[in-house]
């Protein structure tokens, strides 16, 4: 079995990779290819640490596997990342353990790659302002991958802790695009896209600032009670995410379906619109939002790639069990 640690990772592993893989295994989640196996998320009592597992089988790309870690909010004091995780891969024809992982920078590069496969297919083509709700260490990994997708010109952000935004400002700037800090109404009037990436448990975007073409993707809102949106806002627009069954238990659109503003029938998966079978975007003036919930095979898809990519520049390390 080989072991691909993080900075490996880091070198076999660009954006590019990470959006292919990304998009290929939405669109093989909403053929039935591919499923997440339920996942498991438990306060441990130590450290105030969040633990758990993600896991799931790719039938098409023969992945399967799991991601393990969670939240260790002391970490930062350490000067360590507070989200930590690992990812194994089994091969699927016996069982036997394939590979180790490092999911740190995996899960950091297949979030932006998740928000990024969505602006490429939901967004207004001719998009050219990004709004960014979320300042952590997310938000710089959403933004670079986001002005990929279209001819942006001018990033607008906001964030709670306004320490937090020169370093976002910073990777604007490398990456050659304006950057101007902004109040939230200021983002909803003026952005062609937006990307929420905050740990909020409140609405931080208002149904009546929004204008109408935007494309949101809501990626913060990973657990129950998180929420990022306005449910009126989500209840007026067209809806799409990873995987429905998440999105409504610890998706964004756990509130809008709580207060009966939505059915689930309302919610398409990305894939169905990768693979053809949904349109996506049918009008410049509808609101579109994708609720980017974090599923475990969007993991072992970009780490199936870095073991691939790893072993074949013989970066990875092979350990006999
Ligand atoms: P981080 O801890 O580095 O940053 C947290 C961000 O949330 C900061 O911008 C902070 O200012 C903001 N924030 C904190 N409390 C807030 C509040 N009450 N109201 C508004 N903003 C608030 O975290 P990160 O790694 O950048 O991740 C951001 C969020 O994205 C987290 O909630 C994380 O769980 C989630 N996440 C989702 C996925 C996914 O696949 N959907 C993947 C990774 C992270």
């Amino acid at each position: 079995m080989f072991i691909v640690g993080e900075e490996i990772c880091k070198k076999t592993i660009d954006r590019e990779s990470a959006f292919k893989a990304v998009e290929a295994v939405f669109g093989a989640m909403a053929k039935g290819d591919a499923y997440n196996f339920p996942v498991i998320r438990e306060a441990i009592g130590y450290q105030d640490a969040l633990y758990g597992f993600k896991s799931g089988f790719d039938r098409a790309g023969l992945t399967l596997g799991l991601k393990s870690g969670g939240y260790w909010p002391n970490n930062i004091k350490k000067g360590l990342t507070n989200h930590q995780s690992t990812i194994f891969l089994f091969d699927p024809d016996t069982g036997q353990l394939a590979a180790l992982v490092g999911g740190n920078y995996i899960t950091a590069i297949r979030t932006a790659a998740a928000s990024a496969v969505s602006i490429s297919h939901l967004a207004r083509k001719d998009a050219k302002i990004l709004g960014m709700i979320g300042a952590g260490h997310q938000s710089g990994f959403q933004l670079r991958a986001a002005i990929e997708q279209r001819n942006i010109e001018k990033v607008l952000a906001w964030n709670l802790h306004k320490n937090m935004l020169p370093a976002l400002e910073k990777v604007a700037k490398e990456a050659g695009v304006d950057f101007i800090s902004v109040e939230r109404e200021e983002i909803g009037a003026q952005a062609d896209v937006i990307i929420t990436i905050t740990s909020a448990h409140e609405a931080l975007l208002m149904k009546d600032w929004i204008k109408p073409g935007t494309h949101i993707a809501a990626m913060g809102t990973d657990t129950k009670g998180k929420q990022e949106l306005d449910a009126q806002l989500v209840g007026q627009a067209r809806l799409f995410t990873d995987e429905i069954a998440q999105s409504i238990s610890i998706g964004e659109f756990q509130h809008a379906i709580k207060e009966g503003l939505i059915d689930k029938s309302d919610i398409t998966p990305i894939g169905d619109v990768i693979n053809g079978k949904n349109k996506g975007r049918v009008s410049d003036d509808e609101i579109t939002i994708f609720d980017g919930t974090g599923v475990g095979l969007q993991d072992l898809a970009v780490a199936s790639s870095a073991v691939k990519i790893a072993v074949e520049k013989n970066l990875a390390t092979k350990v006999e069990l």
